[in-house]
C-alpha cells in the first residue's frame, strides 16, 4: 500500500533552525549560514522519508517561520509598510514575522493566530487596496528541485487558497471578491511552473474546508477550484483536509476534478460516514496516523478502516502534518523502554505507516509486527489509580456548584478583604532574571542543595513583595520564581505525568514547547505551592494572591491519553488542583488565582459542538476546582492568547469572583460583549501589553481605563497587566507598574 506525509517537523531534531534564527537576528551569523542550516534540516527530513519508503513525501513543508506567511510572501502580499523598509527579501520576510526596529524604520509584526484547534500560530496575511497579487516567489520551485537533485520525487505542499482568503485580512476596502481572481491566477502561475518542472503532485491544504462553511463560502471554494482544475495540465491535484472532516462541501468536494483527496480519520467524527461514497476515479489519502498525538497507532484499528473502505485506491497517510509532534524518541533516555514501547514521534511514524502499508493486505494476524502492536495496546503498566478513579466517579452534581450565589460572596469578600475602588494587582510572575533561571537549574541537576535552593526562592520572594508593597499594589503575588513553566511545573508534582528531554514541538517562530505526556492516572502526592504562598503572606500585612494553573490548561497543554476520554482527565487533574486550592485556603490565602490560559485551545472548529462537545464539561471542570472553598475567599482566574467574545457566557459560567486577561492587543472590543451578556464577573482587562518591552505612560492607562469604565461597573473593574511578566526586565517592569498604581489612583480620584 502507498503511503503519504502531509508535511515534516522543521525546527530541527535539536531545535537548530531556532537557535540559527536567532543568532541571525542578533546579527552573529549570515544569511549563507542560516541557509545552510535550512537545507541541512530539509535534507535530513527528506532522507528520513525516503529510507521509510513514504511514497508521498512533501517538499515546501519547510518554513523559516510559517507556511501561511510563505504563501503570503509567494504572492507578493506584502504590506507596504514591509515592502518600504527595501530591506533584503530575507528580512523582509522576518520583519513581517517578527515587526521591525532599526536604522531602516520602526514596524510592527503581522498579527499571528492560533492555527485552529492547535496550540500552532499562524501570520495573517494582509491585503492592502494596492496588494498587487501575482507568483514572484519561487520556494516552492526550488524545494522540489533540491529534493529532486536528492533523489526524493516529492508532492509541492502548499496552503490552498480558499483556506488563504479565509485567513487573510482585508484591511482597506477590498474584499474576497476583488481579490479572487488575481489569487486564482497566481496558484495557477504557479501550478505551470511546476509542471514545466516535472512536478507530478501538488498538494493544496485546506484545513478551512473542516469549519463550519456558508453557501457563499461553498460557491468561492467551488470558483476557485474550477479554474484551477481546468489549468492542472499533466499535474494530479490533491485537495488535503485536516483537523475534522468536511461534511458542509463533502459533496461539492466530490464532485469536482481533483485527482486525490485528503481525509482525517483521526479528527473528523464523520469522515468514516462519508467516505461510503467516495468517488471510483479518485484516490483516497486517508488520514489513520495521528499527526497530532503521541500514542502508537492502533494497527488492528487502522487495518480494519482501511479493509472496510469501498474504494479502491487508497493511500494510507498521517491526519495532518507532523509539525505538530516531536521529532523522535531517539535519545528520550529517562523514560522507560516499558513506557516509550507506547509512544510515536515524526521518525517512529514515518516507520508505523511503512510496517501498516506492508501489513495491508497480507495476512497480517500473524505477523509479528502485527502481534506486538496488538500486546501493546491491551495493556500499561503502572497507569491506573484505583483511589482517582474511584473519586472521579462520586462526583456528584452538587460538587460542580459554589454556593452561596456569585452576588453574595462578592459582598463578603468586599468586606473582608477591603480592597479600594479598582484594586491593582498582577498577573502573577515576575521576570525571570538569569539569576532565578540558575537557581532551578542548578537544583535540578543536583548542583544546588534543597535548602540552598529554598533560601534563595525565598529571598526573591521577600524581594518581590518588598518591591510591590512599595509600587504600591493592592494584592500581592510570590513572583513564580520556583516554576519553569505553568503546566510542567503542576505536571512535575502530580502523579500520572512524563517528561521527555527534547520532544520539542513547533509553536511559533522560533519559539517551540515542550508538552508533558499524560501518562495515568492523574493525582497531588503532596501539596505543590501551599509553602510558597505561606512564606509570601508571613511577609507582608497586604493580601496575598495563591497561583495555580487550572485543570483544562493542564490538558490542553499536554500529550493527552487516548485510552480514556479528555474530559475524564481533565476531571482528574480538577480534582487534585482542587485539593491544592483547599490546602491554600486552609493556610490562610484568601485569594486564589486558577489559570485557564488556555481554555479555549480545544474548542471544536464547529460552533454546533462547541457546548456538547466541549465546554459542558470543561467549564464545570473548573467550578469542580473551586466549589469547595469558603464564600469570603476570592477566586481568580486568568486567560490570554485567544478571543473570547463569543464563549463569554460560558466563561462567566466558570463562576470565578474575578477574572484577568489579555485585552490591550484587541482594542477592548471585549468590553462590549461583556456588556452585552451582563457579565457578572468582575473583571481586569490587561491595561497594557506585556509582550512588549515598551513602557505605557499614566496617560495611557487613564485612557484605556477610562474606557473601561464606560462599560463596566466601578466596582467590578481590576487593574492589571496582560499577563504575566516572567518575559520582561526588571526596569520596565518597575515602570510600567508604577504608571499602573498612578493610574488607578487619578481614576479613584474621579469616581
Ligand atoms: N500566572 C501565570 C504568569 O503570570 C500566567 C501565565 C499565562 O497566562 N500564560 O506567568
Ligand atoms: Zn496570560
Amino acid at each position: 500500500m502507498r503511503t503519504a506525509v502531509i508535511g515534516f517537523p522543521r525546527i530541527g531534531r535539536n531545535r537548530e533552525l531556532k537557535f540559527a534564527s536567532e543568532k541571525y537576528f542578533r546579527g552573529e551569523i549570515s544569511e549563507k549560514e542560516l541557509l545552510e542550516v535550512a537545507d541541512a534540516i530539509k535534507k535530513e527530513s527528506l532522507l528520513k522519508q525516503k529510507e521509510a519508503g513514504i511514497t508521498y513525501i512533501s517538499s515546501n513543508d519547510f518554513s523559516f517561520y510559517d507556511n501561511v506567511l510563505d504563501t503570503a510572501v509567494l504572492f507578493n502580499v506584502i504590506p507596504k509598510r514591509y515592502r518600504e523598509l527595501k530591506l533584503s527579501a530575507l528580512d523582509t520576510y522576518f520583519a513581517m514575522a517578527r515587526g521591525y526596529q532599526g536604522e531602516k524604520g520602526n514596524v510592527k509584526a503581522l498579527a499571528m493566530k492560533k492555527w485552529f484547534n492547535t496550540n500552532y500560530h499562524y501570520l495573517v496575511p494582509e491585503i492592502e487596496d494596492d496588494t498587487e497579487i501575482r507568483l514572484v516567489g519561487n520556494k516552492p520551485i526550488e524545494e522540489f528541485e533540491a529534493a529532486g537533485r536528492m533523489g526524493v520525487n516529492t508532492k509541492t505542499a502548499i496552503t490552498g487558497p480558499f483556506t488563504f482568503l479565509k485567513l487573510a485580512r482585508f484591511t482597506g476596502s477590498r474584499t474576497v471578491d476583488d481579490v479572487a481572481d488575481a489569487l486564482i491566477n497566481a496558484y495557477v502561475e504557479l501550478v505551470k511552473a511546476l509542471e514545466r518542472k516535472g512536478e507530478g503532485m501538488i498538494e493544496f491544504d485546506e484545513p478551512g474546508l473542516c469549519t463550519d462553511l456558508t453557501p457563499a463560502d461553498i460557491e468561492l471554494f467551488k470558483g476557485i477550484y474550477n479554474v484551477i482544475l481546468d489549468n492542472k495540465g499533466s499535474v494530479k491535484i490533491l485537495l488535503q483536509t485536516y483537523f475534522g472532516d468536511i461534511r458542509d462541501i463533502y459533496d461539492e468536494v466530490i464532485g469536482l476534478r481533483f485527482d486525490a483527496i485528503g481525509l482525517d480519520f483521526v479528527e473528523g467524527s464523520k469522515t468514516a460516514e462519508l467516505v461510503k461514497r467516495f468517488p471510483k476515479d479518485k484516490i483516497l489519502f486517508a488520514g489513520l496516523v495521528n499527526g497530532k498525538n503521541i500514542w502508537r497507532n492502533d494497527y488492528s484499528k487502522t487495518l480494519a478502516i482501511l479493509k472496510n473502505l469501498s474504494t479502491d485506491e487508497v493511500v494510507l497517510g498521517t491526519s495532518c502534518s507532523l509539525l505538530h509532534v516531536p521529532y523522535t524518541l531517539e535519545g528520550e533516555t529517562d523514560l522507560s523502554e516499558d513506557s516509550k514501547a507506547h509512544f510515536s514521534f515524526a521518525y517512529e511514524k514515518l516507520s508505523e505507516l511503512k510496517e501498516l502499508g506492508e501489513l495491508f493486505g497480507t495476512d497480517f494476524e500473524k505477523d509479528e509486527r502485527f502481534i506486538r502492536n496488538k500486546l501493546l495496546h491491551a495493556g500499561r503498566k503502572n497507569y491506573e489509580d484505583s483511589a482517582v478513579q474511584a473519586a472521579v466517579a462520586a462526583i456528584k452534581p452538587e460538587d460542580y456548584e459554589r454556593l452561596p450565589k456569585f452576588e453574595e460572596r462578592e459582598k463578603l469578600q468586599k468586606k473582608k478583604l477591603g480592597l479600594p475602588l479598582f484594586p491593582t494587582t498582577t498577573i502573577g510572575s515576575f521576570p525571570q532574571t538569569a539569576d532565578v533561571r540558575k537557581n532551578r537549574l542548578e537544583f535540578k541537576k543536583g548542583l544546588r542543595s534543597k535548602e540552598e535552593y529554598t533560601e534563595f526562592n525565598k529571598n526573591k520572594i521577600r524581594e518581590c513583595i518588598k518591591l510591590q508593597e512599595e509600587i504600591g499594589l493592592d494584592v500581592i503575588v510570590h513572583g513564580e520564581f520556583e516554576r519553569n513553566d505553568m503546566v510542567e511545573y503542576f505536571g512535575e508534582n502530580l502523579s500520572g505525568f512524563l517528561f521527555t528531554k527534547n520532544a520539542w514541538v513547533q509553536s511559533y517562530g522560533t519559539r517551540c514547547v515542550k508538552p508533558a505526556i499524560i501518562w495515568g492516572d492523574v493525582a497531588r502526592k503532596k501539596p505543590i505551592t501551599v509553602e510558597w504562598s505561606k512564606f509570601a503572606k508571613s511577609c507582608t500585612d497586604k493580601p496575598v494572591k495563591g497561583m495555580l494553573t487550572g485543570p483544562v490548561t493542564i490538558l490542553n497543554w499536554s500529550f493527552p491519553r487516548e485510552d480514556i476520554s479528555i474530559k475524564e482527565s481533565t476531571l482528574q487533574i480538577a480534582l487534585a488542583i482542587r485539593d491544592e486550592v483547599l490546602d491554600l485556603e486552609k493556610n490562610g490565602i484568601d485569594i486564589i488565582q486558577i489559570d485557564e490560559a488556555a481554555l479555549r485551545e480545544k474548542l471544536p472548529l464547529r460552533k454546533a459542538d462547541w457546548y456538547s462537545g466541549y465546554l459542558d464539561w470543561a467549564i464545570p471542570a473548573f467550578r469542580l476546582v473551586h466549589s469547595k472553598v469558603k464564600p469570603e475567599t476570592q477566586i481568580h482566574t486568568h486567560m490570554c492568547y485567544s478571543e473570547f467574545t463569543d464563549i463569554i457566557p460560558a466563561i462567566d459560567a466558570m463562576d470565578a469572583d474575578v477574572i484577568t486577561f489579555e485585552a490591550s492587543r484587541s482594542d477592548l472590543l471585549i468590553l462590549d460583549a461583556l456588556r452585552e451578556n451582563n457579565f457578572k464577573t468582575e473583571v481586569g482587562p490587561g491595561v497594557y501589553d506585556i509582550h512588549s518591552p515598551r513602557v505605557p505612560s499614566v496617560e495611557e492607562i487613564v485612557t484605556a481605563l477610562t474606557k473601561m469604565r464606560e462599560k463596566i461597573e466601578d466596582s467590578k473593574l481590576w487593574v492589571n497587566p496582560d499577563c504575566g511578566l516572567k518575559t520582561r526586565g526588571e526596569e520596565e517592569t518597575v515602570k510600567s507598574l508604577k504608571n499602573l498604581v498612578a493610574a488607578a489612583k487619578i481614576i479613584r480620584g474621579q469616581a
